[in-house]
């Protein structure tokens, strides 16, 4: 999957553009997802950090710790509060894109679920999809360039 879009946030002070090959994209269910995004779930896909590049504005952003001990860096808009993207400090050469951002959404395609046990019931997967019911694991989604992966 080749992803090239442009992305931004509702307000359209925050504008990037990517244009790569995606490790792999997923919804994320955990209770932390749903109460950044407000919503069900986070959809987002996760890229090599130098395939994005910032075109307009400056974007905020909040540090939380993972139960993993990791800092999950979320950027948003300081204007409309749009989320953007985030970084995991485990995986600095990781960027996670939330899809909604992107101009065209639906040029990605998502292939797993993770935190499923926190699913709210009326979300139905599609039966072929990958799903976890807690983290995923993308051992084989960066077998393809473990270099990106690791700092
Ligand atoms: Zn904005
Ligand atoms: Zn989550």
């Amino acid at each position: 999957m080749n992803l090239t879009d442009l992305g931004g946030c509702q307000c359209g002070a925050c504008r990037y553009a990517v244009n790569t090959t995606p490790f792999i994209a997923y919804t994320c269910h955990c209770r932390a997802c749903q109460k950044l995004t407000a919503s069900a779930c986070l959809a987002c896909v996760q890229v090599p950090i130098e395939d994005v590049s910032l075109r307009e504005g400056k974007p905020s952003s909040h540090v939380r710790m993972a139960d993993s001990g990791n800092q999950l860096q979320t950027f948003f808009c300081q204007s409309c509060g749009s989320t953007l993207y985030a970084e995991n400090s485990a995986r600095p050469r990781v960027r996670t894109l939330h899809i909604g951002s992107l101009d065209h959404p639906h040029k990605v395609e998502v292939q797993a679920h993770i935190w499923t046990s926190r699913k709210l019931h009326w979300v139905v997967l599609p039966s072929e999809h990958r799903v976890y019911p807690e983290a995923g694991d993308w051992t084989q989604d960066y077998a393809s360039d473990p270099t990106r992966y690791h700092s």
